[in-house]
């Protein structure tokens, strides 16, 4: 299934409820059953680009789950860089189970995104900028505009802050760069990668005094040879997605989540000597790995600096957070997760 579209004509309505229906085969959704799919159209000077999006649940942490339209997102950012603006954006949603043609009343529910997603999504709108539902059976909705969706929202104002202006590099040149080098499986050395890292891959940051994530940016690379990019994407109310969170999101939209699974982590961040994942990004990383996999860590200016293991890196996060007493335990039974628990069966190609 194809997470990005590129076309010099707009997708008719048709192709996109197509696309949004076969998207909801994509759903990470163990927990609610409940399938969201979205289509996200940005409009470049010669062409449209279009992303797809899943909703990703995370048992451990429902907070980090992933929501359609900010899947779709979060893509556009990592492959684009710089401000994406979005022009429309398309949203299906039902339970899994109810199909098209189905008599349900679900089946013709036209949706609209739900308040965490409107907020992100207002920083990434212009007054142009559409919000239509879409239902199951095909209806479509009238055009929502996102101000009034969520009329008095926090916003830079808040914070007295000025827009961020992130772009590093033309989006047509990301997107083509990507496109003939990282959309298909190729062998890729730590040099190509910290290119990629250093001039292409743009984080979304609200200002540069409150970054949440010491990450900006990841490559998680797959056993069947893709690799898939990430970044850090803030949006002004800090409902972030980290860029490790960006890349899986990613990865089960273009592939579905039984056919993911983690080879190697790439990681640009600002000081790689000092970093430790997060417990959170550790379980998420280690849910979609087999083995003990080997992490790589760059920095700017420096380029790739050193090599670690899922492992190691468990066993230096929960040597700093807990303490030589709890840390033996914790990184045991991380250890033992690996070698007897598979929460994810790999389906085979
Ligand atoms: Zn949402």
């Amino acid at each position: 299934m194809l997470a990005l579209r590129q076309s010099h004509q707009a997708l008719s309505l048709s192709d996109i409820t197509i696309w949004l229906r076969d998207l909801r085969q994509h759903c990470y959704i163990a927990q609610s059953h409940y399938a969201v799919s979205c289509v996200m159209e940005v409009k470049l000077a010669d062409r449209y680009i279009y992303a797809g999006g899943v909703n990703v649940e995370n048992s451990e942490h429902n907070r980090l789950g992933i929501h359609a339209e900010q899947n779709a997102l979060v893509i556009l950012q990592s492959v684009l860089g710089g401000n994406v603006t979005f022009s429309r954006v398309w949203i299906m949603a039902a339970p899994e189970s109810i199909q098209a043609g189905s008599n349900d009343p679900l089946a013709d529910n036209l949706p609209l995104s739900c308040g965490h997603c409107r907020q992100i999504l207002l920083s990434f709108t212009d007054s142009e900028s559409g919000v239509y539902g879409v239902s199951c059976n095909g209806a479509v909705s009238q055009a929502y505009d996102l101000n009034k969706m969520l009329p008095e929202a926090f916003s830079e104002r808040d914070l007295a802050i000025t827009k961020h202006k992130s772009c590093v590099t033309s989006p047509i040149e990301m997107f083509s760069h990507y496109e003939n080098n990282y959309s298909d499986p190729a062998s890729h050395a730590t040099d190509v990668i910290f290119m990629y890292f250093s001039n292409l891959l743009a984080p979304h940051i609200i200002n540069t005094q409150f970054i949440t994530s010491p990450i900006q940016a990841v490559m998680l690379k797959l056993t069947n040879g893709f690799y898939i990019p990430g970044v850090l994407v803030q949006d002004i109310a800090f409902l972030t997605t980290d860029a490790i969170f960006a890349a899986i999101g990613h990865a089960i939209t273009r592939f579905g989540a039984s056919f993911v699974e983690v080879a190697e982590v790439h990681l640009y961040c600002d000081d790689a000597n000092e970093i430790a994942l997060s417990a959170s990004e550790l379980k998420l990383i280690r849910h979609f790995s087999q083995q003990n996999i080997p992490v790589y860590y760059y920095q700017p200016a420096l380029g790739f600096v050193r090599e670690s293991s899922l492992i190691d890196v468990a066993k230096q996060k929960w040597e700093e957070d807990f303490g030589s007493n709890s840390f033996f335990n914790e990184v045991a039974e991380f250890e033992r997760n690996f070698l007897n628990d598979s929460t994810v069966e790999i389906a085979s190609n």
